[in-house]
């Protein structure tokens, strides 16, 4: 029983293809009586994890930006606790707070904001807390492909695969947190 921060995609528009990937997470944690928190809306892949985890039985913690409810909806019905924040900021730092483990599904720059805060506080040690992205059909390749040019110029001081779990599915992220949570992580200091 954890806290998973889940980042993904607040769009409507995308390939349904990327559907089960959302609802096998989702179904995943709710197995394993896993807390979801995420950014509170009921749009696009966030709405699809929020409502399978909710459909089965575990709980849901949405926190969202008052002037967002209007664009990604407000999952009052989906969330147990839905935090009402006045900033992105305020927003990205509760949802950070009250993780155990980070889990990075296809998304757009808002996703890719949250991971890449992750994933710097991490290579800076602010948090030892796991993370694991979803590279579904090789969604992330290009991305993964540039850290790893980083890291040959020196522009990053780690390898990205020290830091963040490259699964390629929704299923094997979910062995891995079984696993890395395990030993968890000490609370971030702040
Ligand atoms: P996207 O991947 O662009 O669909 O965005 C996914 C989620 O990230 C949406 O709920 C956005 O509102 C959210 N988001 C974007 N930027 C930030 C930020 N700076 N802080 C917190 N949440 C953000």
């Amino acid at each position: 029983m954890a806290n998973i921060c889940v980042y993904c995609s607040s769009s409507s528009q995308i390939n349904n293809g990327f559907t089960p990937v959302a609802r096998t997470l989702g179904a995943g944690l709710a197995e394993r009586n896993h807390t979801l928190v995420y950014g509170g809306g009921t749009s696009g892949l966030m709405g699809v994890v929020a409502r399978t985890v909710r459909d089965r039985g575990s709980s849901v913690v949405g926190v969202i930006p008052e002037k967002l409810q209007s664009i990604e909806g407000v999952a009052s019905d989906t969330a147990d606790e839905l935090i009402v924040t006045e900033t992105m900021s305020e927003r990205k730092r509760i949802m950070y707070l009250r993780a155990d483990a980070f889990v990075v599904l296809p998304g757009g720059f808002g996703t890719l904001e949250e991971f890449l805060e992750v994933l710097t506080l991490r290579q800076l040690a602010y948090h030892e807390r796991p993370v694991v992205i979803v590279n579904h059909n090789g969604f992330y390749d290009s991305l993964l492909g540039f850290f790893e040019e980083l890291y040959a110029q020196h522009f990053a001081r780690t390898p990205h695969d020290d830091l963040v779990f490259v699964a390629d599915s929704s299923d094997a992220a979910l062995s891995h947190l079984d696993v890395a949570l395990q030993t968890p992580a000490p609370t971030p200091r702040e």
